[in-house]
Formats: C-alpha cells, structure tokens, sequence
C-alpha cells in the first residue's frame, strides 16, 4: 500500500477536480482500469451493458473476493459524496491484495459501478447478473466517523406531473385549473403524513416546474420525490399513502395527475457482522477507534444495499471530516490531506480484510454460514 501511496493520492485528486454525473464517468472509468491493467488485473470494459462499468480480476477461482469502487459525481456539488477516495482506495487495495492470492489463491476482483447517485448502478448491475459469481463484496465510503456497519433504507423515486389549464390569472382565473395549486396541496398533504410514518422513513422532494409567469394559471406542474423506509413492506405501504396524496391533490384541484416511480429501487443494507468484525479490527490495527454502527442515527440509502441481498457485504464509512456528505463543504473534504489519509487507511483495512479471507477458509464459510442463516 505505501508503495501505491503518492499514485493513488494522484489518482483520487484527478477524479475529484474532474467530476463526471452518473453514467457519464468516462474519465474516471478508463483511469481506473488503466490504473488495474498497468498493474497486471485482467480488464473488461463496459460490463453489464453499462459503458462506464467494469471489471478487474487477479487470480482464479475461489474465493471469489470483489471490492466495488464508485466514481459518480453530483450536479453541481462535485464529489461532495467523495466518490473519488472510493474509487482510489478500491483500486489501491485490490493491487495491494495480489501477494495475498499468489500465495493461498482465490481471486481479488474491483468492480467499477458507476451511477450510485441517482440511478442505482449497482442495483442495475445486479438484476444483469454482475455479482453472481462472487462470494464476498466490500466497499468503503467516506464520512464524519469510522463506523463498521451502514444502516441504508430501502427508496424509490417518484416522478409527478399535474396537467392543468392556463388562463389569464387576473382577467379569467375561473377558467383555469391550477397545476401549481395541486402540488402544493401534495406538499401538504405530505407534511400531515409525515407525523404519523415510522421512525426512520423519509419523504423528500422538490418542484421541477411551477408555471410560466405569475399572470398565467400554470397549466402545467412537476415534481421529483423520493420514499424511503427501513424495510421493503413498509416502503410498499408508504408508496401507496404518498400517492394518495397526489391522488387526493388531484381531485381537489382538477389537474390530471401522471406519475412514474423510479425503475430501480435500492433495497435496505444487509451488514455481515463477521465481515465486518474483522475489518473494524484490520482498521483498529491501523489506530482507529470503529464504531460498530451510527450512534447519531443519519440514515441515507445506497446501492450496496441490492448487491448486500445476494453477496455477503460490508459498506462501512472511514472518516475523513467532521462535516456531512452532500455539502460544499464536503466536496473541499474529498481533497483533503485527511482524506488522503482516510482513503490510505481504508485501502489498507480492505487489503488486510482480503489476507484474512484467503489464508482462513474456515471465516469465508462462518461469513456464508451468517448470511444464509438469515435468510
Ligand atoms: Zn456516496
Ligand atoms: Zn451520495
């Protein structure tokens, strides 16, 4: 790993000052696997039918061992979710593995899955069959504390247009029908409902279009949501009570609702305590103090979460700054000489995570044993 040292410094800080929205990663894709090939993993490119997705391997057969590297960006912020220091540190320790299979075998493989952000990659690359040769996947993503176990909600987008009917709002505003008036009165009703959910399910969304000019009944709205519960069932029964909400704002108002939810959906994390036993100590060992889940309770969603459902996962966070994901002030983060020093140690726990599971085939089948117990 400190030989890989200053090249993944470089590597991060050129994916950070180059960002690239999902599914568009085409720098950070063809870095990342020059990065693997220069380093004698075999390459493929484009996988799962995704061009900005790939593949690198080392070694044969099994155990199978994939570590998932992220290199989206988000509009406008830039890697605020620093995806850069995931992608470096996937790469770094996959190379870093490679003693660790010439000697006991089983194979290190880095998966690039790219659109984490916004359309759910990796879910994507599951339905596609990208992990069904895998035994164990590992990924580590950057934030405000070390933590061996994410907790992710499951989510689903919700996409809403009210078609309504333009008028002059002062010289004939009986003859319009309010599409703006209708997403508020949705707003609304989501607020009522907000009270009486489950602790930790989220309803979030913003106004996409709102009308033309303040003297034209808006003919048209549009919206752009996301539900998110800590469980599938009850993600399905939220569905339904927010769409009665548009349904219900629909009626009052007159506008003609059409709504469309996302095609992926992120389902909730599964953590492998095992697995994430021996990281939080590969990570002890390196001088941090892991907590082993969140005690401030920040619950996002992430894609891990589908792939953690068929392979047993870990998605545990390396801290890198005392501020939140999905701020300015964490894009500036991802650069930093902290996050540099996060993304080393992260590499470096993954790596010796990897040593763990090849020189001890009694783990990887208590780590299986975990996973289909709970099934
Ligand atoms: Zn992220
Ligand atoms: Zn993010």
């Amino acid at each position: 790993m400190d030989a890989q040292r200053h090249q993944l410094i470089k590597l991060s800080l050129k994916i950070h000052s180059h960002p690239e929205l999902g599914f568009q990663e085409t720098k950070a894709s063809s870095w990342l696997t020059q990065y693997l090939g220069k380093n004698g993993f075999n390459v493929e490119r484009g996988i799962s039918e995704l061009p900005t997705a790939f593949r690198g391997s080392y070694g044969q057969g099994k155990p199978a061992i994939a570590i998932l590297a992220e290199y989206d960006a988000l509009p406008k912020l830039g890697h605020a979710c620093g995806h850069n220091l995931i992608a470096a540190c996937a790469v770094g320790a996959g190379v870093a593995s490679k003693p660790a299979i010439d000697q006991f075998g089983g194979s290190i493989l880095v998966i690039g899955t790219p659109g984490e952000e916004l359309y759910g990659g990796k879910a994507i690359m599951a339905d596609r069959g990208a992990f069904n040769d895998i035994d164990i996947a590992m990924m580590v993503h950057p934030g405000v504390l070390d933590i061996a176990t994410t907790q992710a909600l499951a989510c689903q987008t919700l996409e809403v247009e009210f078609f309504g009917k333009a008028a002059h709002a002062s010289a004939q505003p009986e003859a319009g029908i309010n599409a703006l008036d209708a997403i508020l009165q949705a707003f609304t009703a989501i607020n009522a409902l907000r009270q009486h959910i489950k602790d930790k399910a989220r309803i979030h969304g913003i106004i996409t279009d709102g009308g033309e000019a303040a003297n034209i009944v808006p003919a048209h709205s549009a919206g752009s949501f996301i539900v998110r519960a800590e469980d599938d069932t009850y993600l399905d029964e939220l569905k339904q009570r927010v769409l009665n909400c548009f349904i219900g704002a629909a009626t009052v108002s007159g506008a003609r609702l059409e709504y469309r939810w996302g095609d992926m959906r992120y389902t909730p994390m599964r953590n492998n305590l095992t697995l994430a036993r021996l990281f939080s100590q590969n990570m002890q060992f390196l001088g941090r103090k892991v907590h082993p889940s969140d005690p401030r309770r920040a619950f996002g969603s992430t894609d891990m979460g589908n792939v953690s459902q068929l392979v047993p996962s870990i998605h545990p966070i390396v801290a890198i700054a005392p501020v939140e994901v999905h701020s300015p002030q964490f894009a500036s983060a991802a650069a930093s000489e902290a996050a540099s020093y996060g993304l080393l140690d992260a590499a470096k726990a993954l790596a010796m995570t990897v040593v763990d599971l090849v020189a001890n085939p009694e783990i990887v089948i208590k780590i299986k044993q975990e996973f289909w117990q709970e099934e």
